[in-house]
């Protein structure tokens, strides 16, 4: 037992509902389901998020994404999915091992709110925040 759930659900030491598994790859039913086949892809390997992780792994785990989505989608009939991933707190993370959220959706109503405050646009300012972030080493 470590102290990270989500590897303990990959070691099989904490039962889980798996819908897709390869080497690097394992993804399993939210305990939560916001909607229902609400899904959570991870890396088997231990990241705290995916800010953490380089492009090899990142790759491997987002490789699998989209063929797991459309199981998702045409085993529950859902019209639309959402792909969330959360970092850190301020974001909304509460289990700190990477993972990829997979909510099918089947109405505008269904219990997840996804919402975009839109500003008005300041070209200028975009301008400089643009060339600022490209010029920022990571
Ligand atoms: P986060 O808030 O970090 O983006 O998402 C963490 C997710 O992990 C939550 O949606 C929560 O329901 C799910 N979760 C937490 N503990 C368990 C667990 O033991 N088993 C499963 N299947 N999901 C879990
Ligand atoms: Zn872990």
């Amino acid at each position: 037992m470590t102290d990270c759930i989500f590897c303990n659900i990959i070691a099989g030491e904490i039962p889980a509902a798996k819908v897709y598994e390869d080497e690097g790859v394992l993804a399993f039913l939210d305990i939560s389901q916001v909607t229902p086949g609400h899904t959570l892809v991870v890396p088997k390997k231990h990241f705290r998020n995916l800010l953490e992780m380089d492009s090899v792994n990142s790759s491997l785990l987002f490789e699998q994404v989209p063929q797991i989505a459309r199981k998702i989608m045409k085993a529950t009939g859902a019209t639309g999915m959402n792909i969330i991933n959360n970092n850190e707190e301020v974001a909304g993370q509460t289990v700190f091992h990477t993972h990829i959220h997979l909510a099918p959706r089947f109405s505008e109503k269904d219990d997840l709110k996804v919402t975009f405050v839109a500003h008005e646009p300041n070209f200028e300012e975009l301008g400089k925040l643009a060339e600022k972030i490209a010029q920022t080493k990571e």
